[in-house]
């Protein structure tokens, strides 16, 4: 869909020739842009305000060295960033990803998609990113440890619980928040909750490790039933086989699909039998393995090598829980071909434009990321209002917030498509419903940044 309008295209080429090495952030950018169009066009004083300059610009950008020093004694360096991309809704809030890929791209990208995101939970959190080009795969214990404790003295700065709450992503799980908590602790000489996905009995919440895979499977229920569907009976294909696609697999299974495939990016593992999450819990969470490993614990499980060619498998619904760009247009149109019906996604921007809009054309259900993964960042802030007020609650009790959420942020994201007559378009709709709430506490808050 080309740009039209003349602030809109304006901005984004703008955009385009100052961000020119930073392709995933600029694909974010035109994403949410695109379909912006009806609502700058509906409301003349957005331009006026600058917002669409001021939304695409981080409020602050932290770039850091992170030494540390190696079991053989060596100091090694790696790259540190936290963007702080938009406050006006609450403080900046969003995971920290610890992978080699990461640069200040796709950083950007993320932290872009946050802001829209998080403001779909309709909790009062901003959009934030982090991370660094740290591998923990491979890494003992004490190197993760030195790394991670390295990271926070810098990070220490800029975060706050009232500032800046980081959170896991990809690389970063329950260890690393923890080394991370104990540094900022030991610095800082105070107990908040400057991090979510904390260990339980450091203030952790109950169905944290779980949100975004529930919430994932949540939110495509909510599409599925609108259309008259549901996930009975259905074949489900996960990618990827960390925290997300885990309790992705459990919540699809327990709402009576079958998970028959899973990965991770050296290859995937196909089972008829379907999927048990507690294996994948044993291979990735306890023993830190690799997913061909599963067919050491089922005799009808087999493995492939190479990850792309999970989405060759037939079936009914397909939930990329992996990374960035791991559905292109060809694997889509696979999909279609072989019947697929619903498409949400649990990772990041995993569909590619040329993707989208084949799943569009074909008319299956799509989920977009920033609605339907939002239940992680959602649960974060319960964890944060737990934090603020000394308790804890149940699992049921969270979980039950957590599904009320999910309902709401998927109700949003149709009610905004119609409102703008492009119903059934989530990925406008979540646009939409994202950005009217940001926009107007800009608005309201003056030219403040
Ligand atoms: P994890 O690190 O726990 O797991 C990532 C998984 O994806 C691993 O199994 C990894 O395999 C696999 N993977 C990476 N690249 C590929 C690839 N090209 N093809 C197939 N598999 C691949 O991360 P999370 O589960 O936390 O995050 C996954 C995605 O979900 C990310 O996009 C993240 O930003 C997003 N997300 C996560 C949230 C959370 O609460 N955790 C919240 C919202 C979004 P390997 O071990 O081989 O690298």
């Amino acid at each position: 869909m080309a740009i039209k309008n003349k602030y809109v295209k304006s901005v984004l080429a703008d955009l385009k020739t100052r961000y020119k090495d930073q392709p995933e952030f600029l694909q974010a950018v035109e994403e949410v842009l695109e379909s912006l169009e009806p609502v700058i066009k509906a409301r003349p004083e957005l331009e006026k305000a600058g917002i669409l300059e001021r939304i695409t610009e981080p409020e602050r950008t932290i770039m850091f060295r992170v030494s540390w020093v190696d079991d053989s004694g060596k100091v090694q360096v790696n790259r540190g960033y936290r963007v702080q991309f938009n406050s006006a809704i609450g403080p900046y809030k969003g995971g920290i990803r610890l992978h080699p890929s990461v640069n200040l791209s796709i950083l950007k990208f993320l932290g872009f998609e946050q802001i829209f995101k998080n403001s779909l939970t309709t909790l009062p959190i901003g959009g934030g990113k982090g991370g660094s080009d740290f591998d923990p795969k491979g890494k003992s214990d004490n190197e993760i440890m030195r790394f991670c404790q390295s990271f926070m003295t810098e990070l220490t700065k800029h975060v706050g619980p009232d500032t800046d709450v980081p959170a896991g992503d990809i690389g970063t799980g329950s260890r690393e928040i923890g080394y991370m908590f104990g540094q900022y602790k030991r610095l800082r000489n105070e107990f908040t909750g400057v991090l979510t996905g904390k260990a339980i009995p450091s203030g952790g919440s109950l169905a944290r490790t779980e949100a975004t895979g529930y919430g994932l499977c949540y939110f495509t229920n909510e599409m599925l039933k609108e259309a008259g569907k549901s996930f009975k009976g259905k074949k489900v294909v996960i990618s990827g086989s960390g925290n997300v696609a885990t309790y992705a697999c459990q919540k699809a299974t327990q709402l009576g699909a079958k998970v028959i495939a899973v990965s991770d990016s050296n290859g995937y593992i196909y089972d008829e039998k379907g999927i048990d999450y507690k294996i994948m819990k044993e291979i990735k969470e306890v023993k830190r393995d690799r997913i061909k490993t599963y067919v050491d614990y089922s005799k009808t499980a087999k493995y492939t090598e190479g990850c792309s060619g999970i989405w060759t498998i037939p079936c009914d619904i397909a939930l990329p829980c992996a990374t960035q760009n791991e559905i292109d247009e060809k694997s889509a149109k696979i999909l279609v071909k072989n019947g697929v019906m619903a498409v949400a996604e649990g990772a990041n921007m995993p569909s590619t434009p040329g993707a989208i809009a084949a799943f569009q054309k074909a008319g299956v259900l799509f989920g977009p990321a920033k609605a339907a993964n939002a239940g992680g960042v959602a649960t974060s802030a319960l964890e944060m209002c737990q934090n603020s007020a000394r308790l804890s609650w149940s699992f049921d009790e969270v979980d039950e917030k957590l599904h009320g959420i999910m309902v709401n942020i998927y109700k949003q994201a149709s009610e905004a498509a119609k409102k703008y007559g492009m119903e059934g378009n989530l990925v406008a709709g979540a646009n939409i419903a994202g950005f009217e709430k940001v926009a107007n506490a800009m608005l309201w808050q003056g030219v403040s940044y």
